[in-house]
């Protein structure tokens, strides 16, 4: 069974962001999977916020919404408590990954089923929950079309919103074929990787399981705490039979998810599909508030999921990461995730928004180059629905980072930084350290390009071009044209 938050969250063991996003650069294919898919959702995207004439102000709203939320999140989640259990529903609290995975494993238990299925769920990707199902003997099933991708693959998600999108249409194709029949219903005889006949196998497999499986779990996009109402948002109707036809629905939701009220939905429900998938209108919209006397499942729980999250809150700058509906739209911008792909960042949240909310759910220690995994070029913070400024998180966990590493030794980043402080310091000192500079370059640069430089300094060159340094300094410069023009 999962055991600590980092164990779960980290996919301990692989590589470090630069080692991995090395190799994925290096990746064509991958290369070429993600920049159609992210282009295409961001034209989407862009095209239907300007729309919008009062897109800014719903942002704007969403914003102050979740700061309310998350100010007060102890009385919201009491609230919701109560309004839950008065709607006959269950509430359970998981103070970590170990706990959430243990009640859910109990309560499927209890039921007597070895089987679920399940709606894409990013908090039961983040505690690890279908290997601790599968270690009580319980399997899981993925419903959603591209979960289900990751899982015949033995793979992982890559993406918040499309956990495949590294995967073209031909490699889906000779997955289904190869992987499928040990999961259920076998793709069909000469599957061709045409989208629609793929969209068909997937719903034949899966059709046989919604109508036999009676235990569901499922994540929550939104809980209003005024009326005990959980929404779960999704494109493709798995969620929806997930949602409605078990008999026993379990809900696993990090405690960020909760509003204040049903009426915050409004302002949500128009940000997240245009942000999200490019839509105007989400197609499946699922609410449920308790259960219903002879209307989806009678037994209902919902476990609420903490995990690191009350440690980032504590964070007066990192908190913000809280805020985060999942939309995936800083990853459709992101120049760094285009790039390298959503597996370098080692982490069930990739791109940007997995860049400022891994390292503090996990503990920095275990994810410190990801702070790093951007160029700050602001794309994300214009993106997001809920105005979250990750690059002012990004500084701010990278001095963290640092910080984390300070001892009694210095490191050679630190003497580095040491040796520019004094430099830095006076004028006679930097213009010294500029002359040395420029003659060093004038002997080591050909063509007025360095092409490798010595020490540590190699890691820089060795992907880009330097510039030599100029012959002479700026203020030398200045002195002698502005003399020469008399002025
Ligand atoms: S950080 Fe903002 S843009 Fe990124 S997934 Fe979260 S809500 Fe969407």
């Amino acid at each position: 069974m999962s055991g600590t938050t980092a164990d779960s969250l980290v996919w301990l063991g692989t590589p470090s962001f630069p080692e991995a996003a090395r190799t994925a650069v290096a990746d064509g294919r991958l290369r070429a999977n993600l920049r159609g898919a992210t282009r295409t959702i961001r034209a989407r995207r862009s095209t239907l916020a300007a729309e919008l004439s009062d897109w800014e102000e719903l942002r704007t709203s969403a914003a102050a919404v979740k700061r309310n939320a998350l100010r007060h999140l102890d009385t919201h989640l009491i609230r919701l408590e109560a309004a839950v259990t008065a709607a006959g529903g269950t509430v359970h609290w998981a103070a970590d990954a170990a706990e959430a995975n243990r009640i859910v494993t109990g309560l499927v238990a209890a039921t007597g089923e070895r089987e679920v299925v399940k709606v894409k769920s990013m908090a039961t990707q983040e505690i690890g929950l279908n290997e601790a199902l599968a270690t009580a003997g319980i399997r899981a099933y993925e419903t959603d079309l591209a979960e289900l991708i990751v899982q015949l693959g033995d793979d992982r998600p890559s993406h918040i919103l499309v956990p495949a999108i590294h995967k073209n249409r031909s490699e889906i194709r000779d997955l289904f074929r190869d992987s499928m029949a040990a999961w259920g219903r076998p793709a069909p005889e000469g599957l061709s990787d045409d989208p629609a006949a793929l969209a068909e196998a997937a719903r034949r497999h899966l059709r046989e399981k919604f109508l036999r499986v009676k235990v569901a779990v499922s994540g929550a996009n939104f809980a209003a705490a005024d009326t005990g109402t959980v929404a779960v948002v999704e494109s493709e109707g798995n969620g929806r039979m997930c949602l409605t036809l078990p008999d026993t629905l379990i809900t696993v939701m990090g405690i960020e998810k909760v509003l204040p009220s049903f009426a915050d939905l409004e302002v949500f429900l128009q940000l997240l599909p245009r942000s999200s998938t490019g839509e105007r209108m989400n197609p499946y919209t699922s609410l449920w508030t308790g259960t219903t006397d002879g209307d989806g499942p009678q037994d209902f729980h919902l476990v609420l999921l903490d995990n690191g999250r009350t440690a980032t809150l504590r964070d007066t700058v990192g908190r913000q990461a809280l805020a985060c509906i999942r939309c995936s739209a800083c990853l459709n911008v992101c120049p760094v995730y285009e790039r390298t792909g959503g597996h370098s960042y080692g982490s069930v949240y990739p791109g940007p928004i997995g860049a400022v909310l891994t390292p503090q759910l996990a503990g920095i220690e275990h994810a410190p180059s990801l702070p790093f995994a951007s160029t700050l070029c602001g794309a994300c913070y214009d993106a997001c629905p809920v105005k979250i400024d990750i690059p002012e998180v990004l500084v701010h966990l990278r001095a963290r980072a640092v910080d984390s590493k300070r001892g009694p030794v210095p490191t050679a980043e630190a003497l580095v930084m040491k040796a520019a402080a004094a430099t830095l310091a006076t004028p006679h000192t930097l213009t010294a350290a500029q002359w040395v500079g420029a003659l060093g370059g004038r002997l080591l640069s050909r063509q007025g390009v360095l092409r490798s430089l010595p020490g540590p300094l190699a890691h820089w060159s060795r992907t880009r071009d330097t510039p030599a340094p100029a012959r002479g300094t700026f203020r030398a410069w200045w002195r002698r044209t502005h003399r020469q023009e008399g002025r």
